[in-house]
């Protein structure tokens, strides 16, 4: 457990959405560096941490503590797309960072340079086929203005809702 984290650095607490999360620093740079690789096509990731378990209030606490980049993708300007080889990659390397089973796959993560941080039609029904557990969130970041958002579920699946998402400088 990361103990950097005070009260004021929880994202905002909209009463109805299912999570609230915590993102460490080495995974947040990590991701900036990998979104900041590609300013024209689209590059991907996943977050990764322990298992999230329901806070007093009912929401999920998700905490990411590490990032794996997407392999085997298809990425061009304004689409990546997984295949089966991006799942059994992310799979085999969550494995091996983690034999003992300690992390699962938080959230997915593309970018969309310089065009705006939103999920699309297309990274709407990757979210709802691919991660369907109320805690999965799905990462946008925006290399060219250096921000971005986490996207998760409201409570009982009611729809989808843009997290704050702080880019950091380092
Ligand atoms: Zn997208």
């Amino acid at each position: 457990m990361n103990l950097m984290y005070t009260p004021a650095t929880l994202p905002h607490h909209g009463e109805d959405e299912a999570v609230t999360v915590l993102l460490d620093d080495r995974p947040r740079r990590a991701m900036q560096a990998l979104a900041l690789s590609s300013m024209l096509f689209e590059t991907a990731g996943f977050l990764v941490g322990p298992r999230p378990y329901k806070l007093p209030d009912g929401r999920y606490l998700v905490h990411a503590t590490d990032s794996i980049p997407a392999e085997h993708t298809i990425c061009k300007e304004g689409s990546v797309t997984f295949t089966q080889d991006t799942w059994r990659a992310a799979n085999d390397a969550i494995a091996e960072r983690y034999p003992d089973g300690s992390v699962v796959m938080l959230s997915w993560l593309h970018t969309h340079p310089g065009y705006g941080v939103f999920l699309s039609g297309l990274d709407v029904s990757i979210h709802r086929n691919f991660f369907t557990q109320i805690w999965h969130t799905a990462t946008v970041l925006e290399p060219h203005r250096r921000t971005g958002g986490i996207f998760g579920w409201r409570k009982n699946f009611a729809g989808i809702i843009r997290l704050r998402f702080v880019w950091h400088w380092r």
